[in-house]
């Protein structure tokens, strides 16, 4: 075992790799990939030539924070809609670039619906469901071509679930004649790899600038998603869209996709990320948006909303009220962040501790800019409050939430607002 002798020489590396260089990617006044910060996207799952409940839905995801949004075209009535919805938020003084999801007969909606190709901000095309055989290639080159037409970028999305079977069928046949055959699974990641990057090639011969084009290959398995993205880095510089296709519902769809995108985000692989959440019933949309930002501000790489540290409890706090108080906060600081992000810039730093009992609570709360311990089971009825490390104030009785809320207004309002001092 290798002894260090003092701290000085103690190898401490922390934090992600420099992000992998990509050829970034205006999307509307987006902008996926270069030097652009990673771009939280979501998807509707709304039927879009719903324009009432599709305009909802849109403007729900982007309150929370969503900064492009996908929306299903997969009919005449969809892609006629598309324009109306875009007109329609903008009435509403709601400015976020809706990207179109094709399936089979992208090529005959863009030329049938100008005003949607023109509305769209981005177009998503999966080459494993443009079309068969001759069919295919030129079907591809019709939605390129729209692309080109109307300035707009592309997403070549791969996905195993929908993979090109030609091509798939011609590498396992190379295979096949292989001295030492791979693994039927990663003859399928490599298909995954090649669908992704070659229909990039052929997107730019026909004449679409790399500028207009980004990459993904989505799977549904961890360990396949990080081999696949860690190759599509490795053998092209275009823009990645980051996503575990399929990932679930609940905590299964929350972990799963955490934990392979924590990976690749930690190498500097990923420029735009979506969470594919499976809804649970009655669950809001926007909950994936909340995921794929708690998951970069955990990491560290972007700040969206005040983040609350809060103790799990144990033993010594036997009531409730700690719980409620911290989904309050947590709750408060969400429901606030739309308007602080326009007029108090910054707030989304700030960082929050509820704690449950005297034994973690005074520390936590100094390491957070606002903390509360509350007293545990046999501590005497009042909670302390830290502001900046120091003890400021005690809070007692019924009131606590509401003085608590008040305290974190006020000081995002000090430090923040117009006339902050720093
Ligand atoms: S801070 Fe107190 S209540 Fe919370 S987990 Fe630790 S010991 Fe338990």
């Amino acid at each position: 075992m290798q002894h260090v002798d003092s701290i000085d020489q103690a190898p401490l590396v922390c934090g992600p790799a420099e992000r992998r260089h990509s050829v970034g990617v205006a999307v509307g006044a987006v902008q996926i990939g270069g030097d652009a910060p990673i771009v939280v996207q979501s998807m509707t799952n709304t039927d879009t030539a719903d324009v009432a409940a599709t305009v909802a839905q849109v403007a729900e995801l982007k309150r929370a924070g969503s900064e492009l949004v996908r929306v299903t075209v997969n009919t005449t009535e969809a892609a006629a809609a598309v324009p109306r919805i875009r007109d329609k938020l903008a009435q509403r003084g709601i400015e976020v670039p809706l990207i179109g999801d094709f399936h089979y007969n992208g090529h005959q909606l863009l030329a049938s619906e100008p005003a949607c190709a023109e509305a769209l901000a981005k177009y998503r095309i999966n080459p494993g469901n443009v079309g068969f055989g001759q069919k295919r290639d030129r079907q591809f080159a019709a939605i390129v071509e729209a692309a080109i037409a109307n300035q707009k970028p592309v997403r070549i999305g791969v996905n195993w679930g929908s993979l090109d079977q030609s091509l798939l069928a011609k590498l396992m046949d190379e295979n096949a004649a292989r001295r030492r055959p791979w693994e039927a699974q990663a003859v399928v990641r490599e298909a995954l790899i090649r669908s992704a990057i070659d229909s990039a090639l052929e997107a730019e011969r026909i004449g679409l600038d790399r500028k207009r084009i980004v990459l993904s290959c989505k799977v549904s398995g961890v360990q396949d998603l990080i081999f696949v993205y860690r190759e599509l880095a490795r053998r092209s510089d275009h823009a990645l869209h980051l996503g575990l296709t399929e990932a679930g519902m609940g905590s299964k769809g929350i972990v799963a996709s955490s934990a392979a995108m924590a990976v690749l985000l930690q190498k500097g692989i990923g420029d735009t990320i979506r969470v594919s959440l499976t809804p649970e019933p009655g669950q809001a949309r926007s909950a994936e948006v909340v995921v794929a930002q708690e998951l970069l501000q955990s990491m560290g790489l972007r700040a969206f909303a005040p983040m609350v540290t809060a103790c799990p409890g144990c033993g010594r706090t036997t009531s409730s009220f700690f719980q409620e108080l911290a989904m309050r906060v947590t709750a408060h600081v969400r429901e606030r962040m739309p308007q602080w992000r326009l007029t108090r810039p910054g707030a989304e730093d700030l960082s929050l501790a509820v704690m449950g009992c005297i034994v973690n609570g005074p520390g936590e709360s100094r390491h957070a800019h606002i903390g509360i311990s509350l007293p545990g089971t046999g501590e005497s009825p009042a909670a302390p409050v830290f502001i900046d490390g120091e003890k400021r104030m005690t809070l007692r009785g019924e009131g606590i939430t509401d003085e608590f809320l008040k305290i974190i207004d006020d000081y995002v309002d000090r430090r923040f607002g117009s006339n902050a001092s720093e």
